[in-house]
């Protein structure tokens, strides 16, 4: 099999790369702008692979994409590439709007022109997974889950450019016959995410007795899927998913934001224990503008008809997190000089604070 992973370099990207290098003996190219989410030392357990290659270009350059596509000659195409964090889409929405949108249009032609040129049976076998996020369906009140058909409500500019670019997707396959599939997963953790997200932030603050910072009262709720389960689905899903279809992609592991922060000093303090417990470090800072309540997936129809099951729960993926972070700070001390922690999203300065 012949998989081209664009966003390989970034947070599940390289978790889907190492799995299809590594798992699953797949040749793999990575397309990759190296944006400052990019990071080639996600990449280090696959670079001397044979079965793997590294191409930097970006998304929206349809000569790049036209001649990497003409020499892989992939089998499927698993996009990854995007501007992914909601806060630096509310400080400058321009990028979100070129490489989720643009891009993934640049991308859509050329997939089809490539594939328009296969012999039959490579035409019908041939298969592009748009990767997204559930935030495309906005914000749930206490009670409900996230279905495949519940209507989009996107509420930021990130949200709202994938949701541009679903719809791209979908008219691709319903308009031109492309045999795309899309996923819509929750909020990812693990190995190799970059700190600007919750939960990498707060070990690092918290490993570093820096304050952590929790936007409002930390009652946003999220759905959290251990990356290395997200990865599997996603092969899974260009594997046996039904073109035209898309699959949610949750973990079932609902918390409050604070509870995350807890959780995290908890397991924290155990390995590596301090004077004062570190949750003494939590501070509520100003919330982020249009924050949405509550988001929570029902993955019923990814575990029924293709079969998959998350295999970490919160506590035991939370723990993995953890122990990895302590482990690697060849992989996040240089990203800590690329990024200081600076709150964005608010038009005013603010000290370090993150959302997930
Ligand atoms: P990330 O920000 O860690 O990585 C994105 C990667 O895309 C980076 O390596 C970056 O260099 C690359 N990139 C950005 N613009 C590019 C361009 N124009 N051309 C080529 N490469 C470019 O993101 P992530 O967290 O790994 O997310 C991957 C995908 O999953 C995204 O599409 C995102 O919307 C989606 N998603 C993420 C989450 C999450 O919790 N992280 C949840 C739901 C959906």
């Amino acid at each position: 099999m012949r998989v081209i992973v664009t966003g390989g370099a970034g947070f599940i990207g390289s978790a889907l790369v190492r799995h299809l290098v590594v798992e699953k003996g797949h040749d793999v190219l990575t397309v990759d702008a190296l944006t400052y989410a990019g990071c080639e030392a996600s990449l280090r357990e696959v670079e001397i692979r044979p079965n793997h290659r590294f191409l930097k270009a970006n998304i929206c350059d349809r000569v790049a994409m036209d001649s990497a596509i003409a020499a892989f000659r992939p089998d499927r195409i698993m996009h990854l590439a995007a501007e992914s964090h909601v806060d630096r889409s509310i400080t400058a929405a321009a990028d979100f709007i070129q490489t989720n949108v643009v891009g993934t249009f640049t991308l859509l032609e050329a997939a089809r022109a490539y594939w328009s040129e296969l012999d039959i049976a490579a035409k019908s076998a041939f298969r592009f997974l748009h990767v997204s996020t559930d935030e495309v369906y906005g914000s749930l009140g206490d009670e409900g889950l996230f279905e495949e058909v519940t209507p989009y409500d996107p509420s930021s500019p990130y949200s709202a450019s994938k949701a541009a670019s679903d719809h791209l997707a979908k008219a691709w396959e319903r308009t031109y016959g492309l045999p795309v599939v899309v996923s819509n997963c929750s909020n990812n953790y693990g190995p190799y995410h970059f700190p600007e997200k919750l939960i990498p932030l707060t070990i690092l603050n918290a490993l570093h007795g820096r304050p952590l910072p929790v936007y409002g009262k930390g009652e946003n709720v999220r759905d959290w899927l251990y990356v290395d389960d997200h990865a599997r689905a996603l092969d899974l899903i260009i594997e046996k998913g039904r073109p035209g279809e898309t699959y949610n992609v949750g973990g079932r592991n609902e918390r409050r934001n604070v509870d995350v922060v807890r959780r995290i000093c908890a397991v924290l303090d155990e390995l590596v224990p301090t004077e004062t417990p570190r949750e003494s470090l939590i501070e509520f800072v100003t919330d982020r503008p249009g924050h949405d309540a509550r988001y929570a997936i029902d993955a019923t129809k990814l575990e029924t008809e293709l079969g998959w099951r998350a295999q970490e729960n919160f506590d035991s993926g939370i723990e993995k997190t953890v122990r990895w972070y302590l482990e690697n700070e060849w992989w996040w001390s240089p990203l800590r000089d690329r990024y200081d922690g600076q709150r964005l999203g608010l038009s005013k300065a603010f000290t370090a604070g993150v959302a997930a």
